[in-house]
């Protein structure tokens, strides 16, 4: 992107929480980029009229829960990873049409394949959820050599119509021992552990020498990834993730990887 954008914003409803405005504004001022990123909590009913008025500064941005696929369908062009995922988590605009990726899917890939030390091929994961974030996990698999996926819904449909989006390397678990079973690598993609200690696979069920990837972060990690840590597992939260698209949708806006040194410490210190 040559010029800067008019306005900076992350889009979601909440987004009081999120994390995202503290890293990228620490990353624009080491970057000396004089622009502020704001969070908007814009409900549903106003998010047409949010990006019309976003369009006519040529805003860039990020896109959270619940908009990233409302924000897809509403993109003039879109990057093949985010028409494959269904969702936009990255925008911007490009000689007056708005433009959507997902970064999401690299973060994905960054944690998990840290977590299995490079040895994606071949790997069998087991994957709670069957969400927006789900999607993107399956888009970021989908990327290594013959990894299978077995994949754990509450809701069996919902598991069945992502599955059949990912028909290659996905099937249906009919519980989550059948998920988890043999898995080298096992994920949650649910909000289990976000507002409390509860786990959404129990520690003493997971496979000997599993490596344990939650979607979910909070400030002191999940509890899920403390005790599957203690017990003797690899183990990664979701910050790891939320930091990697976060470092790659600012090398979208402004054509140059950001200092993630400076994003880290943003959460941290
Ligand atoms: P979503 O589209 O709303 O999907 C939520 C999924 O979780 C659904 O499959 C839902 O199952 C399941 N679920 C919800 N509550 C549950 C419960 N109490 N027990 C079991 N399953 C439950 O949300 P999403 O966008 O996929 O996000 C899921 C989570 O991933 C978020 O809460 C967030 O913590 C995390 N996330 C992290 C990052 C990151 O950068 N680290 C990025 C995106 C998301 P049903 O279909 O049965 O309702």
């Amino acid at each position: 992107m040559s010029a800067l954008p008019g306005r900076l914003v992350l889009l979601g409803h909440p987004v009081a929480h999120s994390a995202s405005p503290r890293f990228q504004n620490a990353a624009l001022r080491a970057a000396g980029i004089p622009l502020l990123y704001e969070a908007l909590d814009v409900p549903l009913e106003a998010l047409d009229v949010t990006l019309d008025a976003l369009a006519l500064v040529h805003a860039a941005g990020n896109v959270t829960i619940p908009h990233k696929e409302a924000v897809a369908a509403r993109c003039a062009e879109l990057t093949p990873l985010a028409e494959r995922c269904g969702a936009v988590n990255v925008f911007w605009h490009r000689e007056g049409r708005l433009v959507g990726d997902n970064t999401d899917v690299a973060g994905v890939d960054v944690v998990a394949r840290a977590l299995l030390q490079g040895r994606c091929a071949g790997a069998r994961v087991a994957l709670i959820g069957a969400g927006g974030a789900a999607a993107a996990v399956l888009c970021a698999l989908e990327g290594w050599e013959s990894a299978r996926v077995r994949l754990y819904n509450r809701h069996m449909p919902r598991a069945e119509q992502l599955a059949e989006r990912f028909a290659g390397i996905t099937d249906v678990a009919a519980s989550i021992g059948d998920a988890i079973h043999e898995a080298d690598l096992v994920i949650n993609a649910t909000p289990v552990g976000l507002s409390d200690d509860a786990h959404p696979v129990a520690i003493g069920s997971l496979p000997e020498g599993a490596a344990v990837f939650d979607l979910v972060y909070r400030p002191e990690e999940t509890s899920w990834v403390r005790e599957a840590r203690d017990a003797g597992h690899r183990a990664a939260d979701g910050e790891g993730m939320l930091l990697e698209q976060g470092a790659l949708a600012f090398e979208r806006w402004f054509g140059r990887p950001p200092d993630r040194g400076a994003m880290w410490r943003a959460m941290h210190w």
